[in-house]
């Protein structure tokens, strides 16, 4: 296999450059909350693959599945001739998704993809086109998604035209606007009014916490606001779980904590312990108002995805990974509040459970991406895998795998701690 350096030669020869990795180390195995190179250092893995490895990276239950169904078959297409382990893991979605009504789902290979299908849904069942979607959004790399996307570099820089009917309004964020949340929807919902028009708007499309936009928090009330000028609208409310879901934020999903049951939910990342799968779930006549054959592709719903699916949820239910990430919370919070007192260049602590970060801002409050970029970097050298985000690359972002041990979060931690 060669050293980190060899496969470097290699990858510089084919690989395209568009396409980055954020270390120049290559794995060899990764389990539990650390990483392992090819030289044979371990990396404490603040990132989970981007809350993918909830349950851990190679997660026992998720192996033995994904072995078991790869022996029994791989691929029929679930639109050719059906298997049970796609109908069961759109069971598990309908018991875990929030509220209490009657659910359908279909199933993709990746987050943009759920996202595009759930946009395309709630465009056919509302005769409607226009998509509200606001600051900061993260919702993928495709044609449509990009224009969801509200950060040009690196994600949308030379690849237009994108595509039309996408309206961008304010997002609540309460370190930077000083509204309530109440405030923030009321100027939220006049923008989409005089600029959109409430008749128009098929969708409004809306991640609870922002992932790559800087895990910015609306204020309380934000969204239960927007959601209910939604339904009193007619358009649909769609909330974006891809990077909140399935027991990120000590719920299996974010919407849980302001008690808002969204009409769509678009689900990937964390649902199959790093299988490629995705998900749109929601109401039973939003879903169902799509005609036969409407929705669909080649791989979506993978048996061996669903497999490793199904063993992911069963791991998260029997070692209870939303407290696992609750008790992450309150082991780190503390924590990187004293690291706080000490820099000021520590503007805020927020987030939720195991989805946790730290916005850098300079004496006057403006972003500072420099020390960020310097922190990571130092991170890096001391054998830390840290993530950062944000619309100013400002917010170094902490996304555990839910399972790390309390050893392993404190060595993680205390190399964060030495990184500022
Ligand atoms: C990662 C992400 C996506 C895109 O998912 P992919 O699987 O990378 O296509 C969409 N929305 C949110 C909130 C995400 O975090």
């Amino acid at each position: 296999m060669g050293s980190s350096a060899d496969l470097h030669r290699r990858r510089s020869a084919v690989v395209a450059r568009g396409v980055s990795s954020m270390i120049s180390s290559y794995v060899d195995t990764a389990g539990g909350g650390t990483l392992t190179d090819l030289e044979g250092r371990e990396w404490i893995d603040f990132a989970a693959g981007i809350a993918v490895t909830n349950v851990g990276n190679a997660a026992p239950k998720v192996v033995e599945a994904v072995k078991a169904q790869a022996e029994r078959f791989t691929h029929t297409c679930f639109m050719i001739a059906p298997y049970e382990q796609y109908v069961a893991v759109c069971e598990e979605l309908a018991a875990l998704t929030p509220g209490d009504f009657e659910k359908r789902s279909a199933l993709f290979n990746s987050g943009a993809e759920a996202v595009e299908n759930a946009v395309k849904i709630a465009r056919h069942a509302t005769g409607r086109q226009a998509v509200v979607v606001f600051d900061h959004a993260y919702h993928g790399r495709t044609n449509l998604t990009m224009a969801l996307t509200a950060k040009v570099m690196p994600y949308k820089q030379g690849f237009g035209p994108f595509a039309g009917e996408i309206y961008r309004v304010p997002m609540s964020y309460p370190l930077r606007d000083g509204r309530s949340g109440a405030e923030a929807a009321a100027f939220a919902i006049g923008q989409i009014e005089k600029t959109v028009g409430a008749v128009n708007v098929a969708a409004v499309l809306i991640e609870p916490i922002q992932g790559e936009g800087g895990f910015v928090v609306p204020a309380p009330g934000f969204l239960p606001a927007i959601a209910e000028w939604s339904r009193a609208n007619g358009a649909v409310f769609i909330a974006d779980e891809i990077q909140t879901g399935f027991c990120r934020t000590g719920a299996w999903f974010a919407s849980e904590h302001e008690g808002v049951e969204p009409d769509l939910i678009t689900t990937a990342k964390g649902i199959a312990g790093g299988l490629p799968l995705a998900a749109v779930t929601g109401r039973a006549e939003i879903m169902d108002a799509v005609h036969p054959g409407g929705l669909g592709g080649t791989y979506g719903g993978n048996p061996i995805a669903c497999a490793a699916a199904l063993a992911s949820i069963e791991t998260m239910r029997e070692l209870d990974l939303a407290a696992a990430a609750r008790h992450i919370e309150a082991v780190a919070r503390p924590r990187l509040e004293a690291l706080a007192a000490k820099h000021p260049v520590i503007g805020e602590i927020r987030g939720r459970g195991a989805m946790l970060a730290l916005e850098l801002v300079n004496a006057d409050g403006t972003p500072d991406p420099v020390t960020t970029a310097a922190v990571q970097r130092k991170a890096h050298e001391l054998g830390l895998l840290l993530l950062t985000c944000g619309t100013y690359g400002n917010v170094i972002r902490l996304l555990p795998p839910l399972i790390m041990s309390d050893d392993e979060l404190d060595r993680g931690l205390t190399l964060l701690e030495q990184s500022f």
